[in-house]
């Protein structure tokens, strides 16, 4: 795609001003809730001309311009008005449409099922011989402050609302292990009454008294 593409909508008047993208479809003065649009203008829905395009409001005109991160060369991460041609695994370069499984997400596009399954691969086989270089020794996993898998050693990160014990797998190396939330005693005082002090004891008291003086 050209990215200087730039084709006016001569649907749209250039005063318009409210417009939000859902997915590729502009929409002009969108409804809420089945009402019209507060500036009690029409809605209007359109699909631009070419997969990558969207609409700019351009000197008091709207126009399709090219949304592909790729063709502008802008590098904006999670793009979403990527065009055709660059709509594809941003490692192999098979086009989504030739995909059998859903892709992964990726800020420079998507992944696809096997090239994630080999990037999974090599990150479980990096990790697990990094482990193998010295011996296991399951002090090395007790009282962590970190969650790390036993078997690969990676840092897995615990959300606090899901602390507490439980077995888990790693989705690194796909090890099952058992987690066990460890909590470290700590201890507050408060002063009850009026604090004691050498000086208000002398003073309430009279000096010190040994209660068998008596
Ligand atoms: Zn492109
Ligand atoms: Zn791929
Ligand atoms: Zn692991």
């Amino acid at each position: 795609m050209d990215k200087n593409t730039k084709i006016l909508i001569s649907e749209i008047p250039g005063e318009w001003t409210e417009r939000l993208r859902s997915g590729k479809t502009n929409i002009w003065n969108a409804c809420s809730h089945g009402r019209p649009h507060v500036n009690g203008l029409p809605e209007v829905r359109l699909d631009p001309p070419e997969v990558g395009l969207y609409a700019e409001s351009i000197d008091g005109a709207w126009y399709w311009v090219s949304g592909c991160a790729k063709c502008n060369g802008t590098g904006e991460k999670w793009s979403y008005s990527v065009c055709d041609k660059h709509n594809v695994c941003r490692l192999c370069s098979t086009h989504r449409s030739k995909l059998t499984e859903t892709p992964w997400g990726h800020p420079e596009g998507f992944t696809c099922k096997p090239c994630q399954d080999a990037e999974d691969a090599v990150e479980k086989a990096e990790a697990l011989a990094k482990v193998a270089e010295r011996d296991y020794d399951e002090w090395d996993y007790r009282l962590q402050d970190e969650c790390k898998c036993p078997h690969c050693a990676t840092v897995i990160h615990i959300e606090s609302e899901d602390y507490g014990d439980k077995n888990m797998s790693c989705d690194t190396c796909g090890g099952e292990f058992e987690l066990v939330t460890e909590y470290t005693v700590q201890f507050t005082t408060t002063v009850i009454g009026e604090r004691i002090t050498a000086l208000g004891s002398r003073r309430g008291q009279g000096g010190h008294q040994h209660p068998q003086d008596g």
